[in-house]
């Protein structure tokens, strides 16, 4: 028996603990047998057979600590500096402000201002430092080029990235500039610039199309707590079949808060490949974020404007 049709057999194995201790297993075989038959162990084929063996353990053990670590529940996402509730996940339903590098609620964005009498004044200012605010989206960019961009502010980085990736706010399309400013903004510890990087793999935006990078760079996003990311991840899982790592992808994101991979479970379920009890939990999950993120401010605000939608 050759090792390559072993290793073959054991990576079919879904399960990687189970995996690691067969390739134990015929590691020990390979040995015990050969001694037992007397074979010279000096032989430079046993040394081949122990070698590649040994490798194939260490491969699923890589493999199963990688899991590990890509599947563990992310910390939630920070908390709005204000009113100092969890920050919802959904784009519309937080505001990031260049003028001091804050990230603040719906609720708060759209929370009326009062001056020193108590009268209720134009809130044209930051919610939180009180800097005037730039009259456009393009004067906005300029300010965050002059000033976070220089302080090293991976989100401002990042929008600058996007704004080059979709040629908007007075930038020309180009997707190589926007991969240089992902890459460094992901180096800075933005994890939606990594996913950004993964898609741009995904469709060839700036680089040759590259499925195995971008899954490489969903996962670090995932890791660092990017929902779209883990989505992805999820829908890749589905389109290989491998259905069981679709589930624990998509339960993480219902946990995150992310709509759309509660969806994929209600999916799975409809189709045969996750319980009630799965989906059950996933309800579960999900409104445990709701009960953190909602508040009366934010339900006025997405109220007042669809654009304010928090989840
Ligand atoms: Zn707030
Ligand atoms: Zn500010």
């Amino acid at each position: 028996m050759q090792t390559n049709d072993v290793s073959s057999i054991i990576k079919l194995i879904p399960d990687i603990s189970v995996s690691i201790v067969l390739a134990s297993i015929v590691l020990l075989l390979v040995w015990f047998i050969l001694s037992v038959k007397n074979i010279n162990t000096n032989n430079e084929h046993f040394k081949e057979l122990l070698r590649d063996a040994a490798e194939l353990h260490d491969e699923m053990l890589f493999k199963q600590k990688h899991d590990e670590e890509l599947f563990k529940q992310p910390p939630p996402g920070g908390d709005c500096p204000i009113c100092f509730l969890r920050l919802p996940i959904l784009r519309t339903g937080y505001k990031y402000y260049s003028c001091c590098g804050n990230i603040i609620c719906s609720g708060c964005v759209y929370a009326p201002v009062y001056d020193d009498q108590g009268n209720e004044v134009d809130g044209k200012t930051c919610p939180f430092c009180r800097t005037e605010l730039p009259e456009s989206d393009e004067e906005d960019m300029a300010e965050r080029l002059t000033k976070r961009i220089d302080v090293k502010d991976p989100i401002a980085i990042h929008d600058l990235g996007c704004c080059y990736r979709d040629g908007k706010h007075g930038f020309t399309q180009d997707h190589v500039k926007a991969l240089e400013l992902f890459h460094e903004a992901g180096e800075l510890g933005h994890t939606i610039a990594h996913c950004n990087i993964g898609y741009a793999y995904e469709v060839g935006h700036g680089v040759e199309v590259d499925m195995k990078k971008a899954n490489q760079y969903y996962e670090l996003s995932a890791i660092g707590g990017c929902t779209q990311a883990r989505y992805n991840l999820g829908n890749m899982e589905v389109e290989t079949g491998n259905m069981d790592r679709a589930l624990k992808h998509f339960m993480i994101g219902a946990e995150s808060g992310y709509n759309d991979s509660l969806k994929g479970i209600q999916e799975l379920y409809t189709d045969g490949y996750a319980t009630k009890e799965d989906y059950t939990e996933a309800l579960q999950l999900y409104q445990t974020y709701l009960g953190e993120i909602k508040s009366v401010q934010r339900d006025k605000a997405a109220a007042d404007d669809e654009g304010n939608r928090y989840y």
